[in-house]
């Protein structure tokens, strides 16, 4: 059963990037407003996420490491029409099989919350604690017990990055909560959570770049499109800058990648790609996600209306700034 739990593990926890990933939409999940993710050596020896979200009861801190007891199945529901939840109330579990991990968690209201600690997937301590509202999870040496696993890893520089490639995307999306992040004891960023665009990439990405965007508004009968686009002297040698939101979920999507960068095709330099956060809100019937553990992948069932609507809303709104 251990080696099932540490198989299965895999798909979900292909490295630390993928806990923290899984771990934030917990804690925006369960509504918190305020959430903090702390790493230490690419997240392989450290990651803490404290959250001030609704907390668990504490009969029920167990059964959430249990696989399948997910309840909120429902929430990916407002995005589309999935053909896969297989990964679905396994994300804890999964976690717990390959890492010596700790949870405190305590619900609002209540006088004293949980402490549970976890290692591979053995519960070894269970406590009644005084603790804050909300949870904290604390994963320490991820696949400790599955060297295969931990020998494939990319060194904790290259792993860290992929991390804050997570945490700078989220903070993104998510402007009405303030996230903090931190790696190796210093504090990357802060933003507000005043649920102010501007500020959350002016915490993310610094002044030099708020400085260059250019807010962006278009909407047909179909599709909207809400953010901020870089001016092209703002520009980077390669797509992590490049954000997208479909109603609200970060998003991996080529289509919308080449309909921006063919916005400024003329503007940018070769090889350089621009930086942009765009929210697009769309029908649900009008899109298919595979969601996968690893990625969010969507396919837009008119691809060409998608792609012509935002080269179109890039244009207009670059040409306006008198560039
Ligand atoms: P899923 O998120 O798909 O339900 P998980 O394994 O990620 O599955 O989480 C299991 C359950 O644990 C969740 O359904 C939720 O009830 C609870 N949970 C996990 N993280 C948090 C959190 N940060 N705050 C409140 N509840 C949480
Ligand atoms: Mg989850």
């Amino acid at each position: 059963e251990h080696t099932i739990n540490q198989i299965a593990a895999g798909e979900v926890v292909e490295r630390p990037a993928s806990v923290v990933k899984e771990l934030i939409e917990n804690s925006i999940d369960a509504r918190a407003s305020a959430i903090t993710v702390e790493i230490k050596d690419g997240g392989i020896s450290l990651i803490r996420i404290t959250d001030n979200g609704v907390g668990i009861p504490k009969d029920q801190v167990t059964t959430a490491f249990l696989r399948h007891t997910t309840s909120k199945i429902y929430k990916v529901e407002d995005l589309n029409h999935i053909d896969s939840l297989g990964f679905r109330g396994e994300a804890l579990a999964s976690i717990a099989a390959v890492s010596q991990l700790e949870m405190i968690t305590k619900v609002v209201g209540d006088v004293t919350g949980k402490r549970v600690e976890i290692h591979g997937g053995q519960l070894k301590a269970e406590q009644e604690i005084g603790c804050p509202e909300g949870t904290t999870l604390i994963v320490k040496n991820l696949f400790y017990n599955v060297p295969a696993r931990k020998k494939f890893l990319k060194k904790p520089s290259t792993e860290g990055s992929y991390i804050s490639d997570i945490v700078y995307k989220t903070a993104l999306g998510h402007p009405e909560v303030s996230f903090k992040y931190i790696n190796n004891n210093s504090i990357v960023f802060h933003t507000s959570g005043n649920n102010d665009l501007r500020n959350a990439v002016f915490n993310v990405y610094g002044k030099e770049v708020i400085k260059k965007m250019i807010s962006i508004e278009e909407e047909n009968n179909n599709l909207k499109i809400t953010g901020l686009i870089g001016k092209p002297e703002v520009n980077r040698a390669n797509r992590s800058y490049e954000n997208f939101y479909i109603n609200g979920r970060y998003i991996k999507s080529k289509i919308l990648e080449s309909a921006v960068e063919e916005a400024y095709k003329t503007l940018l330099p070769i090889n350089k790609f621009p930086v942009v956060v765009l929210h697009i809100y769309i029908d649900p019937n009008k899109i298919d996600v595979n969601v996968h553990p690893t990625k969010m992948e969507v396919r837009f069932r008119d691809e060409e209306e998608i792609y012509y609507f935002v080269v179109e809303s890039i244009r207009k709104n670059l040409k306006q700034e008198d560039l």
